[in-house]
């Protein structure tokens, strides 16, 4: 099955990407809800929040690191952003390949929509 996230990792859909190490993609939402709408994935293909196992542990600890560095680059991380991770159908996830939000650059609302 194609998962449209290992494909940008592996340079063969494009997207704008902002930073890339061995273990992390960030790159730009291609349908931004925000002025900064950055998305954070792991390298390694794991589709729900549901599917973390022990030795992801550090991996997912490291991707809100690469996330508090991008808030920072993009300049919204003193006046505030929001960090989301949809799981399953009902919190409106459809890209089945774990991913953070970063979001900023207005001000969010609460309760979520
Ligand atoms: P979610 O609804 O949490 O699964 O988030 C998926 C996000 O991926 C949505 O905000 C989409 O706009 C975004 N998206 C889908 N395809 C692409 C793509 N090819 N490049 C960039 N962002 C994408
Ligand atoms: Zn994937």
């Amino acid at each position: 099955m194609t998962c449209i996230f290992c494909e940008i990792i592996q340079k063969k859909r494009p997207a704008k990407i902002i930073y890339e190490d061995e273990l992390v993609v960030a790159f730009n939402d291609m349908n931004p809800q925000a002025p900064v709408h950055v998305l954070v994935i792991p390298k390694k293909h794991i589709p729900t929040l549901l599917d973390i196992k022990d030795e992801d542990k550090v991996l997912l600890g490291y991707l809100f690191q690469i996330a508090n560095k991008i808030a920072k680059d993009k300049g919204v991380s003193g006046r505030g952003f929001r960090l989301v991770i949809n799981c399953n159908p009902e919190s409106g996830q459809t890209i089945y390949h774990v991913h953070l939000h970063i979001l900023g650059g207005r001000w969010m609302h609460w309760p979520p929509g």
